[in-house]
This record gives structure tokens, sequence and C-alpha cells, in this order.
């Protein structure tokens, strides 16, 4: 695994990334990893936004309603998620109801799980990159 130190440094300063990225690396590797190892270059993480981007963009049918409004509605959401294979990123972007638009003028640079610094969705449902503007189901302020 290529190691990018100069980003690595950055994303381990940040305690919520290092989580998230131990987490994404998992989800590759399928292995548990040492702290040390989970250590993976910028590019990597900016290529899987990019595939996002370009599968949203292409106009991937993802499941935008119902808004859950009530926190028993949203772990409904947050539980189908968990059961989703961990690579099955598409899977995950569909029942998450992704958009790679704000909706209702709400957008992930709003939400409380978005970590400004990695562009990345902290919850480990999704833990995902994402983009400030998108949205999904779970936004929540
Ligand atoms: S929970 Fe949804 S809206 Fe919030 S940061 Fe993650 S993807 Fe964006």
């Amino acid at each position: 695994m290529s190691v990018d130190k100069e980003n690595a440094e950055l994303m381990l300063n940040d305690s919520r990334i290092s989580l998230q990225l131990q987490l994404y690396l998992e989800m590759k590797t399928g292995a548990r990893l040492a702290k040390q190892e989970f250590v993976v270059s910028k590019s990597t993480i900016d290529q899987l936004r990019e595939t996002f981007a370009a599968v949203l963009a292409e106009g991937l049918q993802t499941q935008l309603e119902p808004i859950p409004e009530t926190l028993k509605n949203r772990e409904k959401v947050a539980n189908g998620l968990r059961e989703i294979d961990r690579e099955d990123y598409r899977k995950k972007l569909i029942v998450a109801g992704f958009a790679d638009h704000p909706i209702w003028e709400n957008s992930c640079a709003q939400c409380m799980y978005y970590v400004v610094s990695g562009r990345w969705c902290a919850p480990p449902e999704i833990a995902l990159p994402v983009e400030p503007h998108w949205w999904c189901l779970l936004w929540r302020i």
C-alpha cells in the first residue's frame, strides 16, 4: 500500500479522519489494521469521491424519499446501511439517498456529520468521501 506521508500526517492529526480511514482501509482489505497501517494517499480518497460524483451525475436513482423525520426512522435508514456489504458503495449511495446537490437548501456542508478537513462523512454506516454540496437522508444539523 502506498504511503503519502504528507497527507497521512495531515489525516492522522484529525482523530475522526484517522478512525474513518481505518474503517475505509478495513473495508478495502477485509482485515483489521494496526494504526500505523491505516495510511492511504489523498488521491485514493479523491478518486473514490470522483467516482461517486460521476455515478451520481450519470443519474443513479437513489432513495431520496421518504426523508426520515424521526429518530426511529433515521435509525431504520442507518440499520439498512449497516446491512450493506462494506464495499458495495453503489448500494450505500442508493440506500442513504445521496444527491449531488442540496435538498431544501440543506447539504453536507451544514451537516453535523461532515468533516470539513477531509470532505468526509463521519458515521461508520456511511464513512465515505463526499462533497460539501451533496446531501443524504441522514442529514442532520
Ligand atoms: S450524513 Fe449525509 S448529509 Fe451528512 S455529511 Fe454525511 S452524506 Fe452528507
